[in-house]
Protein backbone atom coordinates (compact mmCIF):
# COMPACT_ATOMS: atom_id res chain seq x y z
CA UNK A 1 0.00 0.00 0.00
CA UNK A 2 1.13 3.75 -0.67
CA UNK A 3 2.19 5.47 2.39
CA UNK A 4 0.39 8.84 1.71
CA UNK A 5 -0.96 11.91 3.70
CA UNK A 6 -3.93 13.52 3.16
CA UNK A 7 -3.15 17.31 2.13
CA UNK A 8 -6.45 19.64 2.58
CA UNK A 9 -6.83 23.78 1.35
CA UNK A 10 -9.54 24.90 3.44
CA UNK A 11 -10.59 28.33 0.87
CA UNK A 12 -13.29 30.51 1.48
CA UNK A 13 -15.11 29.67 -1.53
CA UNK A 14 -13.53 26.19 -2.35
CA UNK A 15 -11.83 23.51 -0.18
CA UNK A 16 -9.03 21.43 -2.06
CA UNK A 17 -8.18 17.95 -1.01
CA UNK A 18 -5.19 15.33 -2.53
CA UNK A 19 -3.22 12.22 -1.34
CA UNK A 20 0.57 13.18 -1.56
CA UNK A 21 3.34 10.84 -0.99
CA UNK A 22 6.90 11.77 0.68
CA UNK A 23 7.88 12.96 -3.02
CA UNK A 24 5.09 15.69 -3.35
CA UNK A 25 3.39 13.50 -6.04
CA UNK A 26 -0.06 14.00 -5.60
CA UNK A 27 -3.22 11.65 -6.00
CA UNK A 28 -6.71 11.54 -6.01
CA UNK A 29 -7.41 15.34 -6.15
CA UNK A 30 -10.42 16.47 -5.26
CA UNK A 31 -13.02 19.85 -4.13
CA UNK A 32 -15.69 20.69 -2.53
CA UNK A 33 -17.29 23.90 -1.44
CA UNK A 34 -16.39 25.30 1.87
CA UNK A 35 -19.36 27.02 2.45
CA UNK A 36 -22.20 25.09 1.59
CA UNK A 37 -22.99 24.19 6.20
CA UNK A 38 -23.22 26.55 8.66
CA UNK A 39 -21.69 23.82 10.84
CA UNK A 40 -18.12 22.84 10.53
CA UNK A 41 -18.98 19.30 11.45
CA UNK A 42 -21.18 18.76 8.84
CA UNK A 43 -18.55 20.49 6.50
CA UNK A 44 -15.84 17.87 8.01
CA UNK A 45 -18.58 14.86 7.23
CA UNK A 46 -18.76 16.18 3.19
CA UNK A 47 -14.91 16.57 3.19
CA UNK A 48 -14.67 12.51 4.90
CA UNK A 49 -17.26 11.05 2.67
CA UNK A 50 -15.77 12.83 -0.92
CA UNK A 51 -12.05 11.70 -0.05
CA UNK A 52 -13.52 8.59 0.89
CA UNK A 53 -15.17 8.00 -2.66
CA UNK A 54 -11.71 8.66 -4.38
CA UNK A 55 -9.46 6.36 -2.47
CA UNK A 56 -10.05 2.58 -3.12
CA UNK A 57 -7.75 0.66 -0.73
CA UNK A 58 -4.33 1.34 -2.06
CA UNK A 59 -3.62 3.72 0.13
CA UNK A 60 -2.09 4.00 3.44
CA UNK A 61 -3.13 7.36 4.72
CA UNK A 62 -0.20 8.42 7.51
CA UNK A 63 -1.89 11.71 8.86
CA UNK A 64 -3.76 15.09 7.95
CA UNK A 65 -2.26 18.48 6.63
CA UNK A 66 -4.40 21.35 6.98
CA UNK A 67 -3.56 24.76 5.80
CA UNK A 68 -6.64 27.55 6.42
CA UNK A 69 -7.10 31.20 7.08
CA UNK A 70 -5.77 31.92 10.22
CA UNK A 71 -4.70 28.63 10.99
CA UNK A 72 -2.56 28.70 13.72
CA UNK A 73 0.14 25.83 13.74
CA UNK A 74 0.89 26.45 17.83
CA UNK A 75 -2.80 25.72 18.71
CA UNK A 76 -3.93 24.01 15.79
CA UNK A 77 -7.28 26.17 15.77
CA UNK A 78 -8.71 28.64 13.11
CA UNK A 79 -9.10 32.06 14.83
CA UNK A 80 -11.73 34.69 13.48
CA UNK A 81 -11.17 33.99 9.55
CA UNK A 82 -13.16 36.85 8.51
CA UNK A 83 -13.68 35.05 5.16
CA UNK A 84 -14.87 32.10 6.17
CA UNK A 85 -18.97 31.30 7.12
CA UNK A 86 -18.35 29.73 10.71
CA UNK A 87 -17.26 32.40 12.96
CA UNK A 88 -15.20 32.76 16.46
CA UNK A 89 -12.51 29.95 17.36
CA UNK A 90 -12.68 26.66 15.42
CA UNK A 91 -11.08 23.60 17.06
CA UNK A 92 -9.91 22.07 13.93
CA UNK A 93 -7.52 19.53 15.19
CA UNK A 94 -9.72 18.02 17.68
CA UNK A 95 -12.77 18.00 15.08
CA UNK A 96 -10.40 16.38 12.19
CA UNK A 97 -8.79 13.72 14.68
CA UNK A 98 -11.90 12.68 16.10
CA UNK A 99 -13.74 12.34 12.15
CA UNK A 100 -10.72 10.91 10.71
CA UNK A 101 -8.65 9.26 13.47
CA UNK A 102 -5.21 9.72 12.28
CA UNK A 103 -2.78 12.70 13.76
CA UNK A 104 -3.72 16.39 12.42
CA UNK A 105 -1.56 19.43 11.93
CA UNK A 106 -2.69 22.92 10.80
CA UNK A 107 -0.99 26.11 9.43
CA UNK A 108 -2.46 28.76 7.50
CA UNK A 109 -2.61 28.46 4.10
CA UNK A 110 0.70 30.80 2.89
CA UNK A 111 2.86 28.97 5.26
CA UNK A 112 1.57 25.69 3.54
CA UNK A 113 2.60 26.98 0.83
CA UNK A 114 6.17 28.17 1.85
CA UNK A 115 6.54 24.39 3.08
CA UNK A 116 5.55 23.09 -0.35
CA UNK A 117 7.97 25.24 -2.28
CA UNK A 118 10.97 24.13 0.51
CA UNK A 119 10.18 20.53 0.20
CA UNK A 120 9.29 20.24 -3.67
CA UNK A 121 10.17 23.29 -5.43
CA UNK A 122 12.55 25.92 -5.71
CA UNK A 123 13.56 26.73 -2.28
CA UNK A 124 14.91 23.22 -1.50
CA UNK A 125 18.10 24.33 -1.15
CA UNK A 126 16.93 27.34 0.66
CA UNK A 127 17.44 27.96 4.37
CA UNK A 128 15.97 32.10 4.10
CA UNK A 129 13.36 32.70 2.11
CA UNK A 130 9.76 34.57 1.37
CA UNK A 131 6.48 33.09 -0.17
CA UNK A 132 3.60 35.23 -1.20
CA UNK A 133 0.64 34.36 -2.52
CA UNK A 134 -1.63 36.36 -4.27
CA UNK A 135 -5.35 35.17 -4.36
CA UNK A 136 -8.79 37.24 -3.02
CA UNK A 137 -5.78 38.30 -0.34
CA UNK A 138 -2.34 38.45 0.22
CA UNK A 139 -0.72 35.57 2.05
CA UNK A 140 2.81 35.38 3.61
CA UNK A 141 4.82 32.39 4.81
CA UNK A 142 8.37 33.36 5.81
CA UNK A 143 11.60 30.93 5.84
CA UNK A 144 14.44 31.94 8.64
CA UNK A 145 17.16 29.19 8.76
CA UNK A 146 15.21 26.51 7.49
CA UNK A 147 12.36 26.75 9.11
CA UNK A 148 8.88 28.52 8.79
CA UNK A 149 8.42 31.53 11.67
CA UNK A 150 5.60 31.06 14.04
CA UNK A 151 6.69 33.96 15.86
CA UNK A 152 5.28 34.01 19.83
CA UNK A 153 1.56 33.29 19.03
CA UNK A 154 1.85 31.08 16.01
CA UNK A 155 0.62 33.94 13.62
CA UNK A 156 4.00 35.21 12.57
CA UNK A 157 4.05 36.67 8.78
CA UNK A 158 1.10 38.91 7.76
CA UNK A 159 2.23 41.00 5.61
CA UNK A 160 -0.33 41.48 3.48
CA UNK A 161 -1.96 42.92 6.31
CA UNK A 162 1.14 45.19 7.18
CA UNK A 163 -0.27 48.80 6.36
CA UNK A 164 0.67 51.07 2.87
CA UNK A 165 -1.57 53.66 3.95
CA UNK A 166 -3.26 54.54 7.13
CA UNK A 167 -5.64 56.18 5.25
CA UNK A 168 -6.24 54.32 2.65
CA UNK A 169 -8.78 51.53 1.54
CA UNK A 170 -10.84 49.66 4.39
CA UNK A 171 -9.17 45.90 4.61
CA UNK A 172 -11.71 43.02 5.74
CA UNK A 173 -9.46 42.58 9.05
CA UNK A 174 -11.45 45.90 9.88
CA UNK A 175 -7.82 47.89 9.45
CA UNK A 176 -7.22 50.84 6.64
CA UNK A 177 -4.81 50.55 4.22
CA UNK A 178 -3.35 46.96 4.58
CA UNK A 179 -1.46 45.93 1.70
CA UNK A 180 -4.03 43.25 0.17
CA UNK A 181 -6.13 45.78 -0.22
CA UNK A 182 -3.82 47.11 -3.27
CA UNK A 183 -2.02 43.72 -4.15
CA UNK A 184 -4.91 40.93 -4.80
CA UNK A 185 -7.44 40.10 -7.10
CA UNK A 186 -9.67 42.60 -5.36
CA UNK A 187 -6.96 44.93 -4.39
CA UNK A 188 -5.96 45.64 -8.89
CA UNK A 189 -9.62 45.77 -9.81
CA UNK A 190 -10.25 48.72 -6.86
CA UNK A 191 -7.14 50.29 -8.58
CA UNK A 192 -8.47 49.76 -12.10
CA UNK A 193 -11.54 51.92 -10.90
CA UNK A 194 -10.08 54.53 -9.40
CA UNK A 195 -7.68 55.13 -12.59
CA UNK A 196 -11.18 54.57 -14.69
CA UNK A 197 -12.65 57.39 -11.96
CA UNK A 198 -9.73 59.80 -12.33
CA UNK A 199 -8.43 59.70 -15.69
CA UNK A 200 -10.31 60.49 -19.55
CA UNK A 201 -8.81 57.89 -21.24
CA UNK A 202 -9.94 55.11 -23.64
CA UNK A 203 -10.20 51.84 -21.93
CA UNK A 204 -11.85 48.46 -22.30
CA UNK A 205 -12.39 47.94 -19.32
CA UNK A 206 -14.68 50.25 -19.11
CA UNK A 207 -17.44 48.70 -19.98
CA UNK A 208 -16.60 46.02 -16.87
CA UNK A 209 -18.91 46.52 -13.50
CA UNK A 210 -17.07 45.59 -10.84
CA UNK A 211 -18.35 42.17 -10.06
CA UNK A 212 -17.62 41.09 -13.81
CA UNK A 213 -14.48 42.32 -14.15
CA UNK A 214 -10.94 39.85 -13.24
CA UNK A 215 -7.55 40.02 -13.25
CA UNK A 216 -7.34 37.74 -16.19
CA UNK A 217 -9.06 40.41 -18.00
CA UNK A 218 -7.20 43.11 -16.76
CA UNK A 219 -4.08 41.02 -17.52
CA UNK A 220 -5.40 40.76 -21.23
CA UNK A 221 -6.02 44.32 -21.64
CA UNK A 222 -2.63 45.37 -20.34
CA UNK A 223 -1.16 42.84 -22.66
CA UNK A 224 -2.91 44.84 -25.38
CA UNK A 225 -1.40 47.81 -24.49
CA UNK A 226 -4.47 49.43 -22.93
CA UNK A 227 -3.29 52.38 -20.79
CA UNK A 228 -5.40 51.88 -17.57
CA UNK A 229 -4.84 48.55 -17.23
CA UNK A 230 -0.81 48.92 -17.44
CA UNK A 231 -0.99 51.67 -15.11
CA UNK A 232 -3.03 49.61 -12.59
CA UNK A 233 0.01 46.54 -12.91
CA UNK A 234 3.04 49.63 -12.00
CA UNK A 235 0.73 50.42 -9.29
CA UNK A 236 0.40 47.23 -7.46
CA UNK A 237 3.70 46.57 -8.63
CA UNK A 238 5.28 49.71 -7.21
CA UNK A 239 3.31 48.75 -3.85
CA UNK A 240 4.21 45.41 -3.67
CA UNK A 241 7.83 46.18 -4.12
CA UNK A 242 7.86 48.73 -1.59
CA UNK A 243 6.77 46.34 1.26
CA UNK A 244 8.73 43.67 0.32
CA UNK A 245 11.96 45.97 0.42
CA UNK A 246 10.41 46.03 4.28
CA UNK A 247 9.91 42.55 4.45
CA UNK A 248 13.44 42.10 2.99
CA UNK A 249 15.08 44.45 5.93
CA UNK A 250 13.12 41.83 8.45
CA UNK A 251 14.73 38.34 7.76
CA UNK A 252 17.60 39.21 4.74
CA UNK A 253 15.76 36.69 2.66
CA UNK A 254 17.82 34.47 -0.66
CA UNK A 255 14.20 34.79 -2.61
CA UNK A 256 10.90 35.92 -2.40
CA UNK A 257 8.20 33.40 -4.71
CA UNK A 258 4.96 34.86 -5.86
CA UNK A 259 2.30 32.28 -6.42
CA UNK A 260 -1.07 32.59 -7.88
CA UNK A 261 -3.89 34.58 -8.82
CA UNK A 262 -1.72 38.03 -9.47
CA UNK A 263 1.34 36.56 -10.53
CA UNK A 264 0.31 34.59 -13.50
CA UNK A 265 0.63 37.83 -15.49
CA UNK A 266 3.92 37.45 -15.09
CA UNK A 267 6.10 40.57 -16.70
CA UNK A 268 3.34 42.00 -16.10
CA UNK A 269 3.10 42.22 -12.10
CA UNK A 270 7.44 41.09 -12.30
CA UNK A 271 8.69 43.84 -13.76
CA UNK A 272 7.27 46.28 -11.81
CA UNK A 273 7.59 44.67 -8.05
CA UNK A 274 10.91 43.94 -9.13
CA UNK A 275 12.14 47.26 -10.29
CA UNK A 276 10.13 49.12 -7.57
CA UNK A 277 12.22 46.25 -5.00
CA UNK A 278 15.43 47.05 -5.81
CA UNK A 279 14.53 50.80 -5.94
CA UNK A 280 13.20 51.25 -2.28
CA UNK A 281 16.42 48.36 -0.87
CA UNK A 282 18.70 49.42 1.61
CA UNK A 283 21.68 49.48 -0.53
CA UNK A 284 23.62 46.38 1.75
CA UNK A 285 20.66 44.16 0.04
CA UNK A 286 21.02 45.58 -3.44
CA UNK A 287 21.02 42.88 -6.27
CA UNK A 288 21.08 40.41 -3.95
CA UNK A 289 16.89 39.40 -3.77
CA UNK A 290 15.87 36.85 -6.29
CA UNK A 291 12.05 37.37 -7.45
CA UNK A 292 10.72 34.15 -8.58
CA UNK A 293 7.60 32.20 -9.93
CA UNK A 294 6.68 29.54 -7.52
CA UNK A 295 7.52 26.32 -9.41
CA UNK A 296 4.68 24.48 -7.93
CA UNK A 297 2.46 27.40 -9.87
CA UNK A 298 0.85 24.67 -12.08
CA UNK A 299 0.37 22.59 -9.49
CA UNK A 300 -1.83 22.45 -6.07
CA UNK A 301 0.74 24.04 -3.61
CA UNK A 302 -1.75 24.79 -1.15
CA UNK A 303 -2.30 20.88 -0.92
CA UNK A 304 0.45 19.73 -1.19
CA UNK A 305 2.01 22.16 1.24
CA UNK A 306 -0.29 20.95 3.41
CA UNK A 307 0.70 17.48 3.20
CA UNK A 308 4.32 19.23 3.72
CA UNK A 309 3.30 20.42 6.63
CA UNK A 310 2.07 16.44 8.29
CA UNK A 311 5.43 14.48 6.10
CA UNK A 312 7.82 17.22 8.03
CA UNK A 313 5.92 16.33 11.50
CA UNK A 314 6.24 12.31 10.53
CA UNK A 315 9.82 12.70 9.60
ZN1 LIG B 1 -6.05 44.08 6.71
Amino acid sequence: MKEVVLGIDIGGTFTKYGLVDKNGFIFNEGSLPTDRHAKVIDFITELKTSVHQSLGDNYNIKGVGIGAPNGNYYTGKIESAPNLRWKGVIDLTDLFEEKFGLPVKVTNDANAAALGEMLYGDAVNMKNFIMITLGTGLGSGIVVNGEIVYGHDGFAGEIGHTIVDPEGRNCACGKRGCLETYVSAPGIKRTVFELLATETKESVLRKYSFDALDSKTISEAANNGDEIALKAFEYTGKILGLKLADAVAHTSPEAIFLFGGLSNAGDLIFVPTKKYLDQYLLCIYSGKIKLLPSKLQDKNIAVIGAAALMWKELA
